[in-house]
């Protein structure tokens, strides 16, 4: 075997097949039935560890990891999420719903979106939230509204555009003024927020929120949004004699879908952001805030593969060689939305050398619905097992029923075992709420 894989709890038995946490992709599919989304627990276990840790030993653990569930959420994620002892970023009714179903304490919970619902504000404040981010001023005042009615105090952490330009795709990308997220420093807008937040009577102005963007490589674009934020803590203490407590620098860390990929470890990201919120902070003679970060993608991309059975082989001379499989855009939305690149394996011939380059379509009738172009694979025919890796995030948790496709099963595999965490939907779940 000559070439590694992208993600290192993949390996190849001794019948040439990929596994995945030490179970066979190949007895997957077929026990399972294609396509299917395989999670491998210890991974997420373990990347979740690496962010505390690395918090533990580099800012004496004096804050909060939130994994942001948006990546992928499901009872069980919000259940290992519990039992690593971190927190939760939610984005929706839906996923409070799920965490509090999965028995998630709710003050480790940290509510986003630049929109919320009134009927999102109550559930969240009657769930007991711990912090909602607030984005805009509307928000603020319907915020202050819903609590007073209920006589409740509701902390709260404003999302701040610290006017950060971070190198990622123009959808993912959320710091710079130009966003529909947040405050905007440079304006004077962010300031007003805070003064507005201070005022009001059933609102605890805990923290400041900034989230740069997505799939982030470059450490620098985190340390300078650090810096521009503390200088505004700064700003706030001496302004308003207003101590902010909580720094809360989103998340967005890189991971490799590609083995030409190259991410900082975790642990350098937090090392290095640690150290200048510490300097900053003496510099500036404020005192050192918890510092919240947000990691969804990091978490929960490296430990998935989905894996495809291969129908048609179409060959296009001087072309490309077209593979067909049983998925589509409706369970790997990515590429169709951000022209993603991914790894792909043949499962059932691991041990053999991706001999020739391919383009792995989908069954929807779209000419964009593909998984990939251009793409290393071992020499695929109708009835093979392709596996997809690092589809962990925004995968199954973007999946639609698009031409009317049942959503896979997730499966999530640890110590060579398996068992199903969300049901492949039936055909009867498609027409479910039709009347
Ligand atoms: C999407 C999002 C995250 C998670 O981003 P990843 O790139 O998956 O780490 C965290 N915080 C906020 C506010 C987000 O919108």
């Amino acid at each position: 075997m000559s070439e590694k894989f992208v993600s290192e709890n993949l390996c190849v038995n001794e019948k040439g097949h990929l596994t995945v946490g030490d179970v066979d992709t190949v007895e997957l599919a077929e026990q399972y039935g294609t396509p299917l989304y395989v999670m491998d627990e210890n991974v997420i276990r373990n990347n979740l560890r690496r962010f505390h840790e690395s918090m533990q030993k580099y800012y004496n653990g004096r804050g909060l990891v939130c994994y942001a569930s948006k990546a992928f959420s499901c009872l069980e994620m919000c259940r290992i999420v519990k039992d690593e002892g971190d927190g939760l970023d939610v984005v929706s009714i839906g996923e409070i719903y799920t965490a509090l179903k999965a028995g998630f304490p709710m003050e480790r919970v940290v509510f986003h979106g630049n929109n919320k619902s009134a009927e999102e504000l109550e559930f969240a404040v009657e769930s007991k939230v711990g912090n909602i981010i607030v984005d805009n001023i509307s928000e603020l005042n319907k915020l202050e509204k819903i609590c007073a009615e209920k006589g409740v105090v509701q902390s709260i952490m404003l999302r701040i555009k610290p006017g950060i330009d971070a190198h990622t795709h123009s959808f993912i990308r959320t710091g710079q003024i130009d966003s529909k997220f947040g405050f905007a420093l440079e304006t004077g807008e962010a300031l007003e927020a805070v003064e507005e937040s201070i005022k009001c009577g059933n609102i605890n102005l805990s923290g400041l929120h900034c989230h740069i963007g997505s799939q982030i490589f470059d450490i620098e674009p985190f340390e300078e949004a650090g810096r521009v934020m503390l200088k505004f803590i700064a700003e706030i203490k001496s302004k308003f004699s207003y101590e902010i407590k909580i720094l809360n620098l989103g998340g967005g860390f890189g991971i490799k879908y590609l083995n030409s990929h190259n991410p900082e470890p975790f642990e350098v990201y937090i090392q290095r952001v640690s150290a200048v919120v510490s300097e900053e902070c003496e510099k500036l003679n404020i005192s050192q805030p918890e510092i919240y970060i947000e990691p969804g993608r990091s978490i929960a991309a490296p430990a998935g593969i989905t894996l495809y059975t291969v129908g048609a082989r179409k060959e296009i001379p001087d072309i490309r060689t077209y593979i067909s499989i049983d998925g589509s855009m409706a369970d790997s939305p990515r590429y169709i939305l951000y022209q993603s690149e991914y790894e792909a394996i043949v499962a059932n011939k691991a041990d053999e050398e991706r001999s020739e380059r391919v383009t792995i379509a989908g069954k929807c009738c779209e000419s964009g619905d593909l998984i990939g172009e251009n793409m290393p694979l071992q020499h695929a025919e109708s009835g093979d097992i392709i596996a997809v890796c690092a589809t962990g995030a925004y995968n199954y948790s973007m999946s639609s029923n698009y031409n009317r496709l049942q959503k896979p099963a997730v499966v999530f595999v640890k110590d060579g075992k398996s068992r199903v965490v969300v049901k492949r939907e039936t055909l009867d779940d498609i027409i479910r709420n039709d009347v």
